[in-house]
């Protein structure tokens, strides 16, 4: 579950990001958080993953409050997280296999569950033809399925993706949302960042608007309200 309960940011240079925001989203639900440039998204994401504190306001994320938690701490409630981002980060000397299997190798896991899990997670991707491949040999909406399995591939209980279909065309996107929308339907809760108005439309999923720092709606009925305000 992830809760901000009035939450307030204030960066060092007097710019205030996000004045009072409050919303829940509980275990195994899927929502699009949306705004405009600038209206305070990436903050939102930096606040869930404790790169930054807020200025007030509490932040509880998977049972860590995150206003409060200390920095040796953060790791655990990284491991609840898998991160998806615009640009993949995959590591181009990799293979699609190694990519995917370098995550659970960093978090210790023994070879024989690596060996189970990895073609497990490809597959749910549709990418288990493409394991001995890399990077480079891909397009760019296999490219962010394999960063969608590089954040499946130990079990978190949420995954939150930062303008995911950002670098894709409109039909990659629709690809890339709806396989979310599978990866939600087996149980991880979804929280999606996207300025992309169409595609939001495609589904009938929450979304959570913001706008100038504030929450401005919060709900079913899609993008068209949050423009009509
Ligand atoms: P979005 O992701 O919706 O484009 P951001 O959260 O990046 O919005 O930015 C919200 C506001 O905070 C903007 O006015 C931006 O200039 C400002 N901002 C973002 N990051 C910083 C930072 N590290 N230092 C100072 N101001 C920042």
């Amino acid at each position: 579950m992830i809760q901000f309960n009035d939450v307030y940011k204030e960066y060092a240079n007097g710019i205030k990001a996000l004045k009072g925001i409050s919303f829940t989203l509980r275990d195994g639900e899927f929502a699009f958080l949306v705004g405009p440039s600038g209206s305070g998204k990436s903050t939102l994401m930096k606040l869930i993953t404790g790169e930054i504190s807020p200025s007030s306001g509490s932040i509880l994320v998977n049972g860590y409050m995150m206003d409060k938690i200390r920095m040796r701490k953060l790791p655990y409630v990284r491991r609840t997280l898998g991160i998806v981002f615009q640009d993949f980060r995959l590591i181009e000397k990799k293979t699609v296999y190694e990519n995917v299997a370098f995550a659970m190798r960093v978090v210790g896991a023994p070879n024989r569950e690596i060996r189970k899990r990895v073609p497990y997670v490809l597959d749910l991707v549709g990418l288990a033809d493409k394991a001995t491949m890399h990077p480079n040999e891909l397009s760019g909406g296999e490219q962010q399925r394999v960063a969608i399995a590089r954040a499946l591939v130990n079990n978190p209980s949420t995954i939150i993706a930062d303008e995911p279909t950002g670098n894709l065309d409109p039909a990659r996107s629709l690809e890339i949302l709806m396989l979310m929308q599978k990866i939600n339907e087996l149980g991880t809760t979804v929280l999606i960042v996207t300025h992309e108005k169409a595609m939001v439309d495609e589904f009938s999923q929450r979304v959570i608007a913001i706008d100038g720092g504030h929450l401005i709606s919060d709900g079913m009925d899609g993008y068209y309200n949050y423009e009509e305000v």
